[in-house]
């Protein structure tokens, strides 16, 4: 079989170099050529003799995902489809920022935690990716673009739960903030997970980068009729895990709190909120519910939003709401599927207004400055 080599960490691709009869050196060129210079074929490798090209392409998998069709929004973000080798579909999206761009990646293919709020979820889990499935979709659109430093931010936030794929997760990561690798700050990288305790535990030993959460709701009724895994591991153990999780100096957790329509957005959801969260170096984004056509559950108006965000400012908590972009073609948050039935019908999916814009003349200036700085979540991970 052949060897996936973007999955193989810096002292590994030296070490497959030798088992090949060649100098380890040839290992880290190798190494340099896939992570650094995106390479996607042997024949890129320009600085290595025809004979050791030709062994790479016998004995290793360079590309291991393949771009199906790439969807365009427009606010400019992208949504790829890939197909991995035994044809599973995944998807990556592109965000444009002010300054630089974001992409979203998938961890696994589907989705087993079956959050009822999200698609991914709703379509069932296929499998795991592999280290190099999630570093290569990082490759590929990097690759895609006219400006690859712009790139800056990864946010794990596509199809799947990381924190169930831990080990290929943590493989990737260390490839993708490498100074040998593909040298992404751990500061610009962010982990989302559903709230697996005993990974996130894991995670706080083995790596360095940002975690955000997915909260949903303040109690343990709602939160387990939203989203299965909280019987598993309920809101108690998940808020310790998060108060012991080892935070650099001016780090914050992230808390993501879906709003959805007469199930957490109440006032006194807002409330028990902030009592969960207290003593937390938290930040808070909120995300009016994506609702595909046909779904069961839909956004709160806007004025019910806002009064939300200002009890958690009112109780000095950093509550951001987030934007969604990307909505026209199903990229949004819960909206991949790995499919474009939908996708290409525009006018199944409903637009929503402009948060700044709608807000009401009662609310006062803090909330309102806020939601004028809320233009999206992950813009505001990035500073
Ligand atoms: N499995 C991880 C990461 C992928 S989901 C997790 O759950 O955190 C990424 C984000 O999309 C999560 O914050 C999730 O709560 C959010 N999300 C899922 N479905 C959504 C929907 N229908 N509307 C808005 N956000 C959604
Ligand atoms: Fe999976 Fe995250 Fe969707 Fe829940 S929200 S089903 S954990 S992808």
């Amino acid at each position: 079989m052949k060897t996936d080599l973007k999955g193989l960490n810096a002292l590994e691709t030296e070490q497959w170099a030798v088992d090949k009869g060649l100098e380890p050196y040839r290992g880290r060129q190798i190494r340099h050529w896939l992570l650094n210079r995106l390479a996607r074929s042997c024949d890129e490798m320009q600085n290595l003799p025809k004979d050791i090209r030709a062994l790479v392409m016998e004995k290793a998998l360079i590309a291991p995902i393949e771009e199906v069709k790439t969807l365009i929004s427009e606010d400019g973000t992208r949504k790829y489809l890939f197909r991995l080798h035994d044809g599973h579909l995944i998807e990556s999206v592109l965000i444009p920022e002010r300054d630089h761009l974001t992409i979203c990646i998938s961890s696994q293919a589907g989705c087993a935690m079956g959050c009822r709020f999200c698609l991914t979820g709703k379509g069932g889990f296929k499998r795991n990716l592999t280290p190099s499935e999630i570093v290569e979709q990082v490759i590929y659109v990097k690759r895609s673009l006219s400006d690859p430093e712009r790139l800056t931010n990864i946010v794990f936030m596509g199809m799947g739960e990381p924190l169930a794929n831990y080990d290929a997760v943590v493989r990737a990561l260390g490839n993708l903030i490498a100074a040998d690798g593909m040298n992404f700050s751990h500061r610009k990288v962010t982990l989302s997970t559903c709230g697996l305790v005993p990974e996130i535990e894991k995670l706080g030993r083995d790596t360095t980068v940002n975690l955000a959460v997915s909260l949903n709701a303040a109690d343990d009724e709602t939160r387990s009729s939203l989203m299965p895994v909280n019987r598993r591991y309920p809101l108690s153990r998940l808020i310790q895990a998060c108060r012991e999780f080892p935070l650099p100096n001016r780090r914050m957790i992230t808390f993501e709190y879906i709003l959805i329509d007469g199930i957490n957005d109440r006032e006194e959801d807002a409330r028990r909120l902030t009592g969960v969260l207290s003593g937390l170096r938290a930040k808070i984004n909120l995300i009016p519910l994506n609702a595909a056509s046909g779904a069961e559950m839909s956004p709160p108006p806007m004025e019910r939003i806002l009064q939300f965000q200002e009890i958690l400012a009112d109780r000095h908590f950093t509550a951001m709401i987030r934007k969604s972009k990307g909505r026209d073609i199903l990229a949004a948050c819960g909206q991949l599927t790995g499919t474009y039935e939908v996708g290409g019908r525009r006018s199944e999916v409903r637009g929503q207004p402009c948060l700044a814009a709608k807000a009401p003349s009662s609310i006062n200036q803090e909330t309102k400055l806020l939601g004028l700085r809320s233009s999206s979540f992950i813009q505001e991970l990035s500073r």
